[in-house]
């Protein structure tokens, strides 16, 4: 099985074609330029992460605030990972980068702020 993916890891944007085996495991990629374009070809077709953002509510502010996962946490839990932070109660003030949920979804990866709020 062959898939087309196009690496996000630089501008240039290089469209790779990788070759899995039936057991989903990579066989080949070409189309990338640099050593950086096969890892994440590898990453994407194995175990995809990405980063996720959001605007959640702050108790005592009319101004919403901003967070992000500190790490990129795999594709298929970022529905479990919002849901997660619509349970996460916050009051200002938020200092930037201050822990706003540990370990969401048993990643080991912290959601964090984005911004200070006072
Ligand atoms: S393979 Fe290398 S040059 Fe191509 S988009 Fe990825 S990082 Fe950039």
């Amino acid at each position: 099985m062959e898939q087309i993916i196009t690496c996000i890891n630089c501008p240039v944007g290089c469209r790779m074609t990788v070759s899995l085996n039936e057991t989903g495991e990579v066989v080949s990629v070409s189309g990338n330029t640099c050593a950086r374009g096969e890892k994440y070809a590898h990453q994407e077709c194995t175990l995809p992460l990405r980063m996720v953002t959001a605007v959640i509510p702050v108790a005592n502010s009319d101004v919403p605030l901003s967070v992000k996962t500190a790490q990129p946490v795999p594709k298929k839990l970022i529905f479990a990972v919002m849901e997660e932070l619509k349970k996460v109660q916050v009051a200002a003030p938020v200092a930037l980068g201050q822990v706003i949920l540990p370990d969401v979804c048993g990643t080991g990866v912290s959601v964090i702020a984005t911004r200070p709020l006072l």
